[in-house]
């Protein structure tokens, strides 16, 4: 029979001290050449023991080769160049210096296949493998070429796309596009958001899922969210056209945010990965705290469809705090499926 409520981590995890600066977004390599390699090999294992330490059901890499979620995919593109930068706005919150897209734009080679391959060796475990979405591609980049988001948004797909068939050959379970995006422009979302992801899993067969948070715990983040009162409502904006969707899995942040919890009865039918660990604070819930999350939204999700997650990536904390979140995330989990059991 298969496991209830498999538990998984929204993506990024913290970083050995050896490979880069932990508790830092875009920590610069302390290695080079094939000692990075080997590093990132050696960090990459280290990250799966810990999932499996604490007993995550679908493991991932922690996103131990990569700098950041988005740009360590865009520098694997040809027509995006690093040394062009320009300050833009992203996700219409904080001001960030940016390459530029010069040309078209097309992969050079598979990115991220061969980290695929390699994890998928060190383990029997259901895989889930993270890439940026389309619309948070565009949206951390200035683009002097298209001209159009939207246009841009489609030439990405296609790239992800190719990505993804190659990661799904290599072995993975889950693909998940990373869209915090989704939750700021709702239009575009609507328009052509949704339409270009379903364009970057076109033909796949292994399980879709699309990440939509409200970011990691930096302070851009937190200061955005304390401008949005008391109830989040972004995700009843955009949850109609994703429950039509094809999308499989939608990831999103609960504990600790103020989203109501009632939002999730639009995305009825969806396979959720409810975020039960607030990534933003050092606090290590309770295994109660993430039973009780839960159990709320176990109201509108029906059980076999619920995978206790995390609200986001983990990179930004530190190593004993990340791993005791884990491990009170399965802690939480085992709680319900006792109480789903009796
Ligand atoms: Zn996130």
């Amino acid at each position: 029979m298969k496991k209830l409520l498999p538990t998984s981590t929204a993506g990024s995890l913290p970083k050995p001290l050896w490979l880069a600066q932990p508790e830092t977004l875009w920590s610069p390599w302390k290695l080079q050449d094939e000692e990075l390699a080997q590093g990132k090999h050696d960090a990459l294992r280290l990250s799966l023991q810990e999932q499996q330490h604490a007993g995550v059901d679908i493991v991932s890499d922690g996103e131990q080769t990569r700098q950041h979620f988005v740009t360590t995919f865009i520098e694997h593109l040809n027509g995006v160049d690093f040394e062009k930068r320009e300050t833009v706005k992203i996700r219409d919150r904080y001001d960030a210096s940016v390459p530029t897209v010069v040309g078209a734009v097309s992969r050079q080679k598979p990115i991220f296949v061969e980290d695929a391959k390699f994890l998928r060796q060190q383990t029997k475990q259901p895989i889930k493998w993270a890439l940026p979405g389309p619309m948070t591609m565009i949206d951390t980049l200035y683009d002097a070429h298209y001209k159009s988001r939207e246009k841009l948004a489609w030439e990405f797909a296609k790239i992800l796309n190719q990505e993804a068939k190659e990661l799904e050959a290599a072995g993975v379970d889950i693909i998940q596009f990373d869209e915090p995006a989704f939750n700021v422009f709702f239009d575009e979302v609507n328009e052509w958001g949704i339409a270009t992801l379903e364009r970057a899993i076109e033909g796949l067969k292994c399980e879709t899922a699309v990440h939509i948070c409200y970011g990691y715990g930096i302070k851009a983040n937190t200061d955005w969210k304390k401008t949005l009162g008391s109830e989040w409502r972004q995700y009843e904006e955009i949850f109609p056209k994703l429950q039509q969707s094809n999308i499989d899995i939608i990831s999103l942040e609960c504990h600790n945010s103020h989203v109501p919890i009632e939002l999730l009865e639009l995305i009825r039918g969806k396979k959720v990965m409810v975020g039960a660990i607030d990534v933003a604070t050092n606090d290590i819930e309770t295994p109660e705290e993430v039973a009780e999350t839960l159990r709320k939204a176990l109201k509108f999700v029906d059980a076999e469809n619920l995978y206790p997650c995390t609200n986001c990536g983990m990179a930004p904390l530190s190593h004993d705090v990340a791993n005791a979140k884990l491990n009170a995330l399965n802690a939480g989990a085992e709680i319900i499926r006792k109480e789903l059991s009796l």
